[in-house]
């Protein structure tokens, strides 16, 4: 059996590395706050003092961070991954990062001999509780197919999105600028019929008997009448991922005004205290 670590026990990694020791795989964790650790250690983990403790003692381990930042300093930092990979040995960022970030952090494991995915999510607590995350992974073949048993475990599909990487960063961004777009589309829409005196669950129900019927309408905009935003997916990391969609978009010359006024929206959200909130809070700046 593969021994993994798993960096950062936020929303998503804790739920993760816990499938991974459910599955029956020896796990080693590691959490900024290293307080976070203690449910992983009952449930069997190990916890290591440092990023780089937890990468020597792994085959392959995973990292579940913040953004960007995060995911530069648990690599390049001090007692970092960096430290602990020697040949052989595999990284694989489930974060949402950029793709610079993924390109960066991809070349400076392969100089120390190791080796590198990066893999985001689609599906957010529920799904990771669940074991139902869809990866989107691209970067080392081999590692790819060594990883599976693991991907396996938390989640229900990978899809591998080729050699270079940063396409499966780029494919999530893709996702969620897609996925921003449409949640405030939603919150305006609802709002304008709550205005012109619709009932919000009538709304929904039209909704959800049409071409534009989709889950998260549904799941979120209930959350939205009920106004209540227990956090999922937090604003603040919503905002984060469409300031990088839209980065992505300057970088390739493309235009994206849906997510560009989204991302405003957001942004004022996120200024206006909404940035621990499910990211369908955006809703009250709306109301
Ligand atoms: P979260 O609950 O905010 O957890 C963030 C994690 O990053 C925590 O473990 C935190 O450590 C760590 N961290 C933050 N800054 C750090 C730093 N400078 N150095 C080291 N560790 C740092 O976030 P989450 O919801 O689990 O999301 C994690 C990632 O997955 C994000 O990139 C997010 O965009 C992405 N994602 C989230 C969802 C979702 O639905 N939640 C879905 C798909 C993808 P502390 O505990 O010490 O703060």
């Amino acid at each position: 059996m593969p021994r993994y670590g798993f960096l950062g026990l936020g929303i998503m990694g804790s739920a993760m590395a816990a499938n991974l020791v459910r599955a029956g795989f020896g796990v080693t964790v590691w959490n900024r706050t290293p307080e976070k650790c203690a449910p992983l250690v009952a449930l069997g983990a190990k916890q290591a003092a440092t990023p780089r403790d937890a990468a020597a003692h792994s085959e392959i381990t995973f990292a579940m961070l913040a953004d960007p930042a995060a995911a530069r300093q648990v690599c390049f930092g001090p007692y970092g991954v960096l430290q602990g990979l020697d040949e052989g040995r595999g990284y694989v960022d489930v974060s949402t990062v950029d793709d610079a970030t993924a390109r960066d952090v991809g070349a400076a494991v392969r100089e120390c001999g190791g080796r590198f995915l990066d893999a985001p999510v689609s599906g957010t607590k529920k799904p990771a509780e669940d074991g139902a995350l869809v990866f989107l992974a691209s970067g080392d073949r081999r590692l790819f197919d060594e990883a599976a048993p693991a991907l396996d475990a938390m989640g229900k599909k990978s899809f591998y999105l080729g050699e270079t990487p940063g396409q499966g960063t780029r494919m999530k961004l893709v996702i969620n600028s897609i996925m921003g777009s449409m949640l405030t589309a939603l919150c305006e829409g609802l709002s304008l019929g709550l205005k012109g005196g619709l009932e919000g669950s009538d709304m929904l129900e039209v909704l959800a008997s049409g071409a534009v019927a989709n889950p998260m309408f549904s799941i979120k905009g209930a959350m939205m009448l009920r106004d209540e935003f227990p956090a999922s997916f937090p604003l603040r990391h919503m905002q984060k991922d469409m300031h990088l969609a839209l980065g992505l978009g300057n970088d390739l010359g493309q235009a994206m005004p849906c997510a560009a006024a989204a991302g405003e929206a957001f942004k004022k959200a996120r200024a206006g205290g909404l940035a621990d909130e499910d990211f369908s809070a955006l809703f009250r700046l709306f109301r």
